[in-house]
């Protein structure tokens, strides 16, 4: 273990235990790394924040098991519609309701505490983790051998410490761990106050409709989002001469919502004003200290991919920590965290910022451009995930940074499940694997599946034209190859612990 110089009690600290920290401690727990978390409140933060997240995250929370948790609470979107002031659809941006690749669906609704305490639930599955509610750290101090780790115990006031060989920031937007860092944010360009109402509704009102409306209504945009159960949110613009406080008075909030539910149908469980920021830390690890989630990005919630990117950080983070301090990998692994991870979320916020302008009208021919015109009829929006920009991915290899897909196996299992957290070679027949490119693969612990187990597996690498591609255990593609000879020479590569950062 390369942290024993000075035993760490932790081989992680995680601080913060929001969705992103609650996400990567059942990673670590997965992987069988020794892991504190440390938070300053009592219990899940109880106001709904995040509505929406898709099939990529939903794949990690199969991988950590608890994607059947969570599906009782959860419903499918049909997507989002824009109107304008008049009520006119402009455009249009449905969800399907199939699975995607990910073996999963698009856009699930849920209520964020609801998930939260699936999340903190699972963790009572793993004996190597362990959670301290109220503890407040206050202060990190990194040494040659680990990170010495402060904090407080609210429940009593007393001040205690821990050393760590990694400490993770998963401590949302107003992060001390990013501060001890040192890090900068880059300002993406958007701040604006939202009002923010959640509303339980005490009678049916199906003519709400279950699409998210978009209402672009230069006059006061606002947007519209059906939630699980009785849940209905409304998201409205505050205007820059309105008092943050005078918005969230229940007479204003009822006269906001008055063109669409009155008093007697609704009870607002929350009205805040939000402000609602788009920026990306500078510096997302310096040596032991790691940020992931809000800490690290915030976006406008227009995609409904803040939380999504935090899970999205922490499948990345997790299997390299893990190798890292298995002595698998060096250090330098973790330059690769930043490169991959910060390209895509900053695509993800400058996308929810265009939308954001649609909403506004304010710039509706830039936000069309983004969708595909079609003759007499409203645009139609797709959005395609981002790659994972420069890191592993190894030289030109074909699909490096894209998402694999999921596959169903001949067993009936899916292939995650089959697979876990690990590495895998996706190949159409074992016949093309020389018995020493074998032997490396099983030395190293990568499986290997064949288009034997999964039928769709060998009709995948046809339609992109290689004969096996290497997945890392976050699903992303490492590198895919034509040849047989390229095939050998990319195992050789992974298997002799190469983990050194090639252009993408
Ligand atoms: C109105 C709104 C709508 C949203 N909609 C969506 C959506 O639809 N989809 C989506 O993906 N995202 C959405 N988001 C964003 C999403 O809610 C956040 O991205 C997500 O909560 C971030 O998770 P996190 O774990 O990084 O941080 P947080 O949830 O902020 O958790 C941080 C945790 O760290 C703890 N902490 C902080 N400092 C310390 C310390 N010093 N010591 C100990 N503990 C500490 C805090 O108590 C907290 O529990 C929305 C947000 C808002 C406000």
């Amino acid at each position: 273990m390369q942290h024993n110089s000075a035993n760490p009690e932790f081989a992680v600290v995680i601080v913060g235990r929001g969705p992103v920290g609650a996400t990567l401690a059942n990673l670590l727990g997965l992987c069988g790394v020794r892991t504190l978390v440390l938070e300053r409140e009592a219990r899940t933060y109880h106001l709904p924040r995040a509505v929406h997240f898709d099939d990529e995250c939903m794949r990690v929370f199969q991988t950590i098991g608890l994607a059947e948790d969570i599906l009782p609470h959860v419903i499918l979107s049909p997507g989002m519609r824009f109107l304008d002031a008049e009520g006119r659809l402009m455009l249009d941006w449905p969800r399907s309701q199939d699975l995607t690749p990910m073996g999963w669906h698009l856009s699930y609704r849920f209520h964020q505490p609801d998930l939260e305490d699936i999340l903190i639930n699972g963790l009572r599955r793993w004996p190597q983790v362990e959670l301290r509610n109220r503890c407040d750290v206050f202060a990190l101090d990194e040494d040659e051998g680990g990170v010495r780790v402060r904090y407080e115990d609210l429940s009593n006031g007393q001040l205690s410490e821990v050393r760590a060989a990694y400490v993770v920031g998963c401590d949302g937007a107003r992060s001390l761990v990013r501060r001890v860092i040192g890090s900068g944010m880059d300002d993406l360009g958007f701040h604006e106050r939202w009002l923010v109402i959640d509303a339980l509704l005490k009678r049916e009102r199906p003519d709400l409709g279950d699409y998210s409306i978009q209402h672009c209504d230069p006059r006061r945009p606002a947007t519209y989002i059906r939630g699980t159960g009785n849940r209905r949110r409304w998201e409205i613009t505050v205007h820059p001469d309105e008092e943050t406080q005078g918005m969230m008075q229940p007479g204003k909030v009822w006269e906001l919502l008055s063109q669409w539910i009155a008093p007697d149908e609704a009870e607002i469980e929350r009205a805040a004003v939000y402000t609602f920021h788009s920026a990306i830390a500078q510096q997302w690890r310096n040596g032991r200290l790691l940020l992931a989630g809000d800490s690290a990005h915030q976006t406008p919630p227009f995609l409904g991919q803040g939380m999504c990117a935090g899970i999205r950080d922490v499948a990345n983070l997790a299997w390299k920590l893990r190798d890292i301090i298995a002595g698998r990998a060096d250090a330098s692994l973790l330059d690769t965290y930043q490169s991959e991870r910060s390209p895509h979320v900053r695509e993800f916020i400058e996308l929810a910022i265009r939308l954001g302008g649609v909403i506004n009208t304010k710039a509706i021919e830039a936000g069309l451009a983004a969708g595909e015109a079609r003759e007499n009829a409203p645009v139609k929006l797709e959005v395609r995930k981002p790659l994972l920009g420069r890191g592993l991915a190894i030289g030109d290899l074909p699909l490096g940074g894209h998402l694999a897909p999921q596959f169903m196996l001949s067993d009936g299992r899916r292939s995650d499940d089959r697979i876990g957290y690990a590495n895998v070679l996706l190949v159409e027949r074992t016949g093309a694997l020389s018995q020493a490119a074998y032997s490396a693969l099983a030395q190293s612990g990568i499986e290997v599946l064949t288009s034997r187990d999964a039928e769709d597996l060998g009709r995948w690498l046809r339609e992109h034209d290689i004969k096996a591609a290497l997945i890392r255990p976050d699903r992303y593609v490492r590198g895919a190859v034509r040849t047989e000879l390229e095939l050998n020479q990319l195992i050789a590569n992974v298997c002799t612990g190469n983990h050194v950062p090639t252009a993408a």
